[in-house]
């Protein structure tokens, strides 16, 4: 069995890599560069993953993904939606939020692109993704449903295996961090954030997401030292 990574540099595709790797090895780990605003921070984070797991990576630029999203994600003269705290449990709130930065069929299309790279290694592979039950309830192309169907789709449209896997796909947030402590993951190497700016910005829902959940965790230190201590 081969493994092909879809990481993004974030900690939800990080944590799937980590939690894969107990079982098995992975072959290559691909990042997409569609123009979001945080393309350089997230490319740069993913390639120091990469390297610290000691994993093949290789980056794929999507220009007409660029041209054809319109979102504030992607569209630098936007405003990206900012969610209170106590507003990310608020379902419509955050649908709302998760159309201001929807990216058309981004994920099903990572998925089509991987699996060409998949199936070109001869071998039954798996496609490992770091979606979220916390995210899969504003992004359908997050949830369990959606892998379920992509690999339908894929028995049809590949010859070799290969599988859609989401070793965090019933995790929430809380949980996905409670595993990285365990796993050590290095959280000094990944960019969650939307913005691209010096620092993460604190702000953006991805930040609050993170943040929240390292409080659950009790991880002051790593707020303090992600976040700049307050
Ligand atoms: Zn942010």
């Amino acid at each position: 069995m081969a493994g092909i990574a879809l990481l993004s540099g974030g900690l939800d595709s990080t944590l799937a890599v980590a939690l894969y790797l107990e079982k098995a090895g992975i072959n290559l780990a691909l990042t997409f560069d569609y123009g979001q605003r945080a393309n350089e921070k997230e490319v740069s984070a993913a390639r120091r993953i990469a390297d610290y797991y000691n994993i093949p990576h290789k980056v794929i630029a999507l220009p007409f993904l660029q041209e054809q999203t319109h979102s504030a994600l992607v569209n630098r003269s936007e405003d990206l939606p900012l969610l209170k705290s106590d507003e990310l449990d608020d379902l419509s709130r955050a649908q709302l939020s998760a159309h201001q930065v929807w990216v058309p069929n981004r994920n099903g299309l990572f998925m089509n692109i991987a699996a060409v790279y998949a199936e070109n290694l001869g071998e039954p592979a798996d496609l490992i993704t770091g979606f979220n039950q916390e995210e899969a309830a504003t992004f359908p192309d997050n949830s369990l449903e959606f892998i379920d169907a992509m690999n339908r789709c894929l028995s049809y449209s590949t010859q070799e295996k290969v599988t859609v896997v989401s070793p965090t796909s019933t995790l929430t947030k809380t949980e996905i961090v409670r595993e990285g402590l365990r796993l050590k993951v290095p959280f000094e190497h990944i960019w969650s954030c939307y913005e691209s700016k010096e620092a993460i910005c604190g702000q953006c829902e991805s930040c609050q997401r993170l943040k929240r959940a390292l409080l659950r965790n009790e991880a002051q230190g790593l707020v303090d030292q992600l976040f700049g201590a307050e």
